[in-house]
């Protein structure tokens, strides 16, 4: 049997009692992950639902995500894995989808998942595709009518029934849920439409901000180490303070530095840059030493190699053009001779190696985000059902709250389950 891999057990959800199936109409308005999942659990218990998309068809972020592996879920998943004004808010949502549920779920719909060590759970296709097809004939089998190309451009209320309103047709539904996701990565259909809808209902749409993203830097020669690419400790330094350490990929670009480090720290990053902070990051090249045995390493390196320059010297342990910027922010020519450098030299560029910072000006933006912070306050839906406490019948579910995730599959995780949630809900 494959690592990771436990037999099937077939999950199956008939109609429970309590639920109402009779005129119980539902629109779901978004067709992503969030959507789907509460479109089928709410078809599944009966109810007449009723999906726009506003692209040509539904799930195009499932599609890119995980570089086309979809990270689909988390083991661990906890409200420590995600960020918000009230990270607790997805307790009892996690709680009610967890693992063991999920993965009963998947093998439901044909899914076959693969765990790895550290909790990140894929396809076993390692396509993500699988997942996609697999929902949408799930969905589709439900009974729930799905129409693409079809935004909705307004949803209003009276007294018993919403209107939802796209550019071609106006209908009327017993509830609706908003799972439009949010504005991170608009090329996949991404919008901000749902903070609009939620606003005219009287909701609190906190600031959002991208995050899993990269970071642009001040700083004349990151350009110029374009495409270089090594491990390194990063550690997130706001106004001063040190809040976050990981190690990991940095890749330098045109605009700044990217890599897996750099999109797990971009959350506090892209947040404190909301709120006008000092945001600047600190890369310790050599993160298994610590700093003084760096110190006896370079004075090692460099009594071996007296008559190098102090360039090719260092190209024994860093990246060379990384060397080369590194050099120059000590204010050292490369080719200085390594004999010709004093003591106080050598532990300006130990210490550079250990502790090199750049300040941070901004993000990369929604486009190169993977996912949005901020969003629909979550202090106005109840978290046990995803209805507004302020409208009845209207409901959230998803990325479009005030909930964002760790990388990990953290941010899908409460897309499924939110997306149940709303679903069994709005069919009672
Ligand atoms: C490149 C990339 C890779 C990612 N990889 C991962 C990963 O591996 N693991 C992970 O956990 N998360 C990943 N994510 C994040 C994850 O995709 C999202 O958190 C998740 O899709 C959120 O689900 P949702 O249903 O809330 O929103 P979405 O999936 O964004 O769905 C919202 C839907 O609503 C539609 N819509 C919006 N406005 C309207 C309107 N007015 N009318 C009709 N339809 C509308 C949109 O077109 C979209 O289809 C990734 C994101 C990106 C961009």
């Amino acid at each position: 049997m494959l690592k990771g891999i436990i037999s099937p057990v077939w999950f199956t959800d008939t109609i429970p009692s309590g639920y109402n199936t009779v005129m119980n109409t539902i629109a779901i308005i978004g067709g992503g992950a969030s959507g789907l999942m509460a479109a089928l659990f709410a078809s599944r218990s009966g109810a007449d639902v009723t999906l726009y998309e506003h692209n040509s068809g539904v799930g195009k972020k499932i599609l890119a995500s995980g570089n086309g592996r979809c990270n689909i879920i988390n083991t661990t998943a906890s409200a420590d894995d995600y960020a918000g004004n009230d990270p607790h808010f997805v307790t009892y949502a996690l709680k009610q989808l967890n693992f063991h549920y999920f993965e009963k779920f998947c093998h439901s719909i044909g899914l076959i998942l693969d765990i790895k060590d550290d909790g990140r759970c894929y396809p076993l296709s390692n396509e993500a595709k699988s997942v996609l097809i697999a929902l949408k004939s799930a969905v589709s089998e439900s009974g729930t009518k799905i129409l693409t190309d079809a935004k909705v451009i307004a949803i209003t209320k009276d007294d018993t029934h919403f209107t939802v309103q796209t550019q071609q047709s106006k209908q009327r539904y017993s509830k609706v849920l908003i799972a439009t996701g949010s504005e991170a990565a608009p090329q996949l259909g991404a919008s901000a439409e749902g903070y609009r809808f939620a606003k005219s209902f009287g909701h609190e749409i906190l600031p959002t901000y991208p995050s899993l993203v990269q970071l642009h830097l001040n700083s004349k020669n990151h350009p110029k180490m374009a495409g270089v690419k090594t491990t390194a400790e990063v550690t997130l330094i706001i106004d001063g303070k040190s809040k976050e350490k990981i190690e990991g990929d940095i890749l330098f670009a045109n605009y700044g530095i990217s890599g897996l480090a750099i999109l797990d720290i971009s959350q506090k990053a892209s947040y404190a840059l909301l709120n006008k902070q000092r945001v600047s990051i600190s890369l310790n090249l050599l993160p298994r030493y610590d700093r003084q045995t760096l110190v006896t390493i370079v004075e090692k390196l460099f009594a071996s190699v007296p008559k190098h320059d102090v360039h090719t010297a260092l190209c024994g342990i860093i990246p060379a053009k990384i060397a080369t910027y590194l050099l120059e922010d000590a204010g050292i020519a490369l080719s200085t001779t390594v004999s010709a450098l004093n003591p106080k030299e050598i532990k300006k560029l130990s210490h550079l190696i250990g502790e090199w910072k750049f300040d941070v000006t901004d993000t990369h933006g929604f486009k190169h985000a993977e996912v949005s912070g901020g969003g629909v306050s979550t202090a106005q839906i109840n978290n046990k059902t995803m209805e507004s406490k302020l409208i009845k019948g209207l409901y959230f579910a998803g990325e479009v709250l005030d909930i964002v995730g760790r990388r990990g599959g953290y941010n899908f995780n409460f897309a499924w389950a939110s997306g149940m949630i709303a679903g069994k809900e709005m069919a009672k």
